[in-house]
């Protein structure tokens, strides 16, 4: 989309958008077979928007035995991998030519800005699915060196059907970290969108039915967590679950695959990040404009947002008005708006967790430095301002649990040490950050960091050819890069004797 649109165009081209509902199930839209539909509603205005099919056990049945009658047929994953590679660069050709469209959706189903749904999810999804493609007819297996007398292959074969069930913070991204993968390496998948976030996963259903992909490859089965997401859980003919979402569900999906068929599991949970700024740093202005926007883009519905950040005591105060000089900069507003920069909280229920952890890190004692309230009340939408705390202890709930919203805790340490006791003290993993001079310091500090992500003088900067995934209870496996492709395959060693 044009960054010279102005909010009537994107109001205008949004008001002429159709919403789809239905669950995908073996290359058809159908409504959920009890009939049943929950409401979509916006963020931006609080209104309903669409019905969305309530997919449950009996349609989760339907669309696993379609995926397991494509898998069995061999349709897709014994197709040539250029044939294959060509149809998923379709899709991701199609994707693309939908971009302004997916990303409307996005915007008005999770409340995200225009700007970063346009210009961030939608062409990083295209991207993720181009690079798997691309890697389908590039990755040899390997030949053991055994026995001469003896050819001793490794190979890695497709597991076979998949289920990815995704969170609503990046809904169409988190999707592509599974569907690039999974696809490219030959399964079935059956994606479960998040309630909050149904609408982009089931458009692009059709895309990659036109781009040739056979039915029952990729489905999309609408729902609530505790219907659709358990009955995949729980299926004794689903081979993996890839996750991304809550710690809290990530367990229950071990659970359901203890309980079922000891399914594959792959977690990408929650994180509670330590940003650590030393007084070192060569640069304080940019590391400022990093904490403020590593904890308030995407109104802080970011795994692995900048929650905490950990300061020397020597520059804290001066540092501390920095990051809060780029958050009272921010334009928070409507989504749709071209120039708005922060947009809505996702629904009611999570605006009033983090209204809730904002009154408890007051209670606890921490000082609220900046922002605090909901605003745009008046809107009907769901908006938190970019919120501080100062003087937070790293024992408080405001530092130890994952609030997912534009609230900074700030922690005040002596030296890289306690910058590195305080940072590991928590249940997460998933990333840090530090930011010094001193080559040494740096590498000392992100050795000693526990967590599957660490950046040194810059935050959240990655790549789709680099891996994405926790430490501790952020998860385990891991979303993008080659890595990403073990999740979705089994590794089959044939021993060929030779006489
Ligand atoms: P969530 O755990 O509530 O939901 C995630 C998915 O699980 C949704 O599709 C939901 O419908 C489903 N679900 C919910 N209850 C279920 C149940 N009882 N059984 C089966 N499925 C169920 O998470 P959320 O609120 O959608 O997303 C926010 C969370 O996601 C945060 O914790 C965030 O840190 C995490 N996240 C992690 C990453 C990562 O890569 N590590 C990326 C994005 C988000």
């Amino acid at each position: 989309m044009s960054a010279a649109l102005s909010l009537d165009d994107v109001k205008s081209r949004a008001s002429a958008l159709s919403f789809k509902g239905q669950a995908f199930i073996d290359g058809k839209y159908v409504d959920a077979q009890s009939g049943r539909t929950f409401d979509c509603v916006s963020p931006v205005d609080g209104k309903v928007i669409a019905k969305i099919a309530a997919g449950d056990k009996a349609d989760v049945d339907r669309a696993v035995k379609a995926a397991r009658r494509a898998f069995d047929k061999g349709d897709w994953r014994n197709q040539h991998p250029r044939d294959r590679k060509a149809k998923l660069l379709k899709f991701a050709e199609i994707i693309e030519s939908h971009a302004t469209e997916l990303a409307l959706l996005e915007t008005l189903d999770m409340g995200k800005p225009i700007s970063d749904s346009s210009k961030i999810d939608i062409p990083l999804v295209v991207r993720t699915i181009r690079w798997y493609a691309e890697a389908i007819d590039k990755i040899y297996d390997e030949i053991a060196p055994t026995d001469p007398k003896a050819v001793s292959l490794i190979t890695r074969e497709p597991l076979g059907v998949v289920a990815a069930v995704v969170p609503w913070n990046f809904p169409l991204l988190m999707a592509s970290w599974k569907i690039g993968p999974a696809l490219a390496t030959g399964n079935s998948l059956i994606l479960k969108p998040a309630e909050q976030s149904s609408l982009t996963a089931i458009r692009i259903a059709e895309f990659a039915s036109a781009a040739g992909i056979p039915d029952g490859v990729f489905q999309v089965v609408p729902g609530l967590g505790e219907e659709a997401g358990q009955a995949l859980g729980r299926h004794m003919d689903v081979d993996c679950v890839g996750f991304t979402g809550s710690g809290e569900v990530g367990k229950l999906f071990l659970k359901y695959a203890g309980e079922s068929n000891m399914k594959r599991v792959g977690l990408e949970c929650g994180g509670k990040t330590p940003h650590i700024v030393l007084a070192d740093a060569a640069d304080l202005d940019a590391a400022a404009t990093a904490a403020a926007w590593g904890i308030f883009f995407n109104a802080g519905e970011v795994c692995n947002a900048g929650s905490r950040l950990l300061v020397q005591e020597s520059i804290k105060d001066v540092f501390l008005e920095k990051v809060m000089a780029v958050g009272r900069k921010m334009r928070i507003g409507d989504p749709l708006d071209p120039k708005t920069q922060l947009g809505a909280i996702v629904d009611d229920t999570q605006m009033n967790k983090v209204l809730s952890y904002i009154d408890i890190g007051q209670k606890e004692g921490a000082e609220l430095k900046m922002g605090g309230k909901r605003v745009k009340t008046e809107s009907g939408g769901y908006y938190v301002e970019p919120t501080v705390f100062d003087r937070v202890q790293n024992s408080m709930r405001v530092a130890q649990e994952e609030i997912f919203g534009p609230v900074l805790s700030t922690i005040t340490v002596k030296d890289e040490d306690e910058a590195v006791r305080i940072g590991n003290d928590t249940l997460y993993g998933l990333a840090a950050a530090v930011w010094t001079r001193d080559i040494n310091k740096a590498f000392k500090v992100a050795k000693a960091l526990r967590a599957g992500t660490v950046w040194v003088n810059c935050f959240d900067h990655g790549d789709i050819t680099t891996p994405f995934g926790g430490f501790k209870q952020s998860g385990f496996g891991r979303d993008k890069s080659l890595h990403a492709m073990e999740k979705y395959t089994e590794l089959k060693h044939t021993w060929v004797q030779l006489y």
